[in-house]
């Protein structure tokens, strides 16, 4: 086998081609909220923060430049969907937020995406759980390398326990909610999430895939 077709590379490939059909759905989602694709990923930065977020967090979370999630900030407030409010624990700070109707359009928003779950669905349900532990382990990569944001993942959060409980199908533990689950219902996008400091995530990450631990959920199903 050679080199360009290595199982890293075709992987690669068949998540390119994934992303590329996914992207219908980002199209369809900001048509549904009445914004174009980037405004839209502005409107899913805010969704869940109830203190909002300033610019250059926005603009982290994005990965794109301070001056252009302004644009985009800036085009949503004009529509009504995002506001700007003075940082309570910071004067010389804004914070910016959904407003109602922001949340109304990322409803809408949701509703109209089709083609990721329609991909996802081509999967059994014990395919789309090992899925799932691979995209943690994957996020969590780029996360550690810098080349993403901290995303709000149960695996960098500080109320998450893994492998706390002997249960092979709830192993893991959330201290926020005080309850046990499987590594079939990791969070990607938790609104409670916490980020761990350094190394708590380190030591979380370990525990998570100490012993096979990663995927004891799945090989008891
Ligand atoms: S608060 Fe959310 S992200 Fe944190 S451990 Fe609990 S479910 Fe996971």
């Amino acid at each position: 086998m050679t080199a360009d077709t290595s199982l890293s590379l075709r992987i690669q490939m068949g998540l390119e081609r994934v992303a590329t059909a996914m992207r219908a759905d980002d199209w369809a989602s900001a048509r549904a909220a009445g914004v174009n694709p980037a405004q839209m990923a502005v409107l899913a930065a805010l969704e869940g923060r109830g203190r909002g977020l300033a610019v250059r967090e926005i603009a982290s979370q994005l990965g794109v430049s301070q001056p252009s999630a302004t644009d985009s900030i800036n085009a949503l407030d004009r529509k009504g969907l995002v506001l700007r409010q003075r940082d309570a624990d910071d004067a010389r700070s804004v914070r910016v937020m959904l407003t109602p109707a922001g949340s109304d359009a990322m409803a809408a928003a949701q509703a109209a995406r089709s083609v990721g779950g329609q991909a996802v669905g081509a999967l059994a349900v014990d395919q789309q759980q090992d899925m799932l532990v691979a995209l943690v382990a994957m996020i969590r990569k780029l996360q550690d390398s810098g080349t993403i944001p901290i995303q709000r993942m149960c695996v960098s959060c500080r109320h998450f326990r893994p492998n706390a409980h002997a249960d092979a199908l709830r192993p893991h533990h959330c201290t926020f909610v005080d309850a046990a689950f499987g590594s079939q219902d990791l969070r990607m996008d938790c609104h409670e999430h916490e980020t761990a400091d350094p190394a708590t995530r380190a030591a979380t990450w370990a525990a998570f895939t100490a012993d096979g631990g990663t995927l004891q959920a799945q090989t008891e199903r």
